[in-house]
Order: C-alpha cells, then sequence, then structure tokens
C-alpha cells in the first residue's frame, strides 16, 4: 500500500482510489477462478468427509467474493465520486472529510462523527 505525505491532494485519493480498484477488479477476478475451481471439485468424485468439507469451504468463499464485491463497488462508487468532484463530502452533514481519513478509506462516504452514528443505526 502506498503511504502519501500528510496531507494528501485529492489528485493523491483519486490515484490512491484508482489503485485501489484495480487491486479490487484483480483480486474478484483471482477469487472467481478459485470459485470455478473448488465447483469442478465438488462436482466429481469423492466420500461424504470430503464433500461436507468442500461445501463449508464453498460457504466460507461466498463470504469471501460478497465481501470483494461490495469492496469493488464501494471503490467503484467512490471513484464516481472522485470524477464528479464530490468525494470526500460527508454525505450527512456536508462537511469535509479529511484527508487523512480519505487516504485509508478511500470509499468514505461519512465524515467520522457522521460515520459513528451511520454506524450505530446500522
Ligand atoms: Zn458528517
Amino acid at each position: 500500500m502506498t503511504v502519501l505525505a500528510s496531507s494528501p491532494s485529492m489528485d493523491d485519493i483519486g490515484r490512491l482510489l484508482q489503485q485501489r480498484y484495480e487491486e479490487a477488479v484483480e483480486q474478484v477476478r483471482l477469487e472467481a477462478l478459485a470459485r470455478a475451481e473448488l465447483h469442478v471439485t465438488l462436482q466429481g468424485p469423492g466420500d461424504v468427509a470430503d464433500a461436507g468439507l468442500l461445501i463449508s469451504e464453498s460457504a466460507q468463499q461466498e463470504l469471501v467474493s460478497a465481501a470483494l464485491r461490495e469492496q469493488l463497488q464501494r471503490l467503484e462508487a467512490a471513484l464516481e465520486r472522485w470524477s464528479a468532484g464530490t468525494l470526500g463530502t460527508c454525505e450527512s452533514c456536508g462537511g469535509q472529510i479529511p484527508p487523512g481519513r480519505l487516504e485509508i478509506m478511500p470509499w468514505a462516504t461519512h465524515c467520522v462523527p457522521c460515520q459513528g452514528t451511520a454506524g450505530r443505526n446500522r
């Protein structure tokens, strides 16, 4: 992960986002390949114990896959906001999200106080 200077500019955040997005696309691609392989294994011959293990692996894979796709969507949305020039504006209070927070979480849609409130509501 790239560590930026203390106060990253929006250009820096944009580059960071692009980089994270490309990484996420690659992860989703690799994960899809792993899933395809697992699927083939599941359909193949094997005893019941093996099948049980594989099914639990498959369920785990499902969770990983969902998390990866969610992350990708977040990054995609953040890139759109960045292009539109609205990235870094809190969706709740309209305040500025500190660049330091965007550097760690470029997909952040809320400032720290609002995120805290949203987190409790969800
Ligand atoms: Zn806010």
